[in-house]
């Protein structure tokens, strides 16, 4: 199991296009694997390699584990494309593992036909909806150098970017959880738990 340090905006890593993924193969599936620990770690439902430093064109999900109290039904997309989106909006309060306790609602089509590679190799196409639908073009949009604030007002974005900067500077960040013996889970669980009607975070 490893835990993989995440990449918190402002970071211009995060707005850089990562590149195609041309095998699939071990070291990937390890970074997968990587990538669910740091997922479920952090509370999230979903993330892109970006997120951790990799600039390749990858993302995982997983908007179930929650509910069943351990993992539940994952995905790795390796090179995903949106073949098709719906027409109908979908409107979702979202978060970000990159944008720490900040969230914003964001319009996005409430469903969309997606083909990608899978850890296999293999071609498949599926159509995501619901939960799945947005957290996968949030993660989409960050292979693309896009982020959850760039779909909202000029004035939010930089009322966000302004506050994490701050949280940056504070040293907020830079606490390294298993060196101090402080549990910070209960952070963890009042930021992103959903007894405080804050979203997921993706
Ligand atoms: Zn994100």
């Amino acid at each position: 199991m490893a835990i993989l340090p995440l990449v918190i905006a402002p970071d211009p890593r995060l707005k850089t296009k990562s590149s195609h993924v041309e095998m699939v193969d071990d070291s990937l599936r390890q970074l997968v694997r990587d990538m669910f620990d740091t997922m479920y770690q952090e509370k999230g439902i979903g993330l892109a390699a970006v997120q951790v430093g990799i600039l390749k064109r990858l993302l995982i999900a997983d908007v179930t584990w929650r509910d069943e109290g351990g993992p539940g039904k994952q995905y790795a997309l390796v090179n995903p494309e949106i073949l098709e989106s719906s027409e109908d909006p979908h409107i979702y309060k979202e978060g970000c593992l990159s944008f720490p306790e900040q969230f914003a609602d964001v319009e996005r089509p409430a469903s969309v036909r997606v083909r990608y590679l899978d850890l296999d190799g293999k071609q498949q196409e599926e159509t995501f909806e619901g939960l799945l639908a947005t957290c996968v073009q949030h993660e989409i949009d960050h292979l693309n150098g896009i982020v959850f604030v760039d779909h909202i007002s000029l004035a939010k974005r930089d009322m966000i970017l302004r506050k994490l900067k701050k949280m940056k500077k504070q040293g907020y960040f830079d606490h390294d959880h298993s060196q101090c013996g402080h549990d910070h889970s209960h952070d963890h669980e009042h930021v992103h738990g959903e007894h405080c009607g804050h979203d997921h975070v993706i």
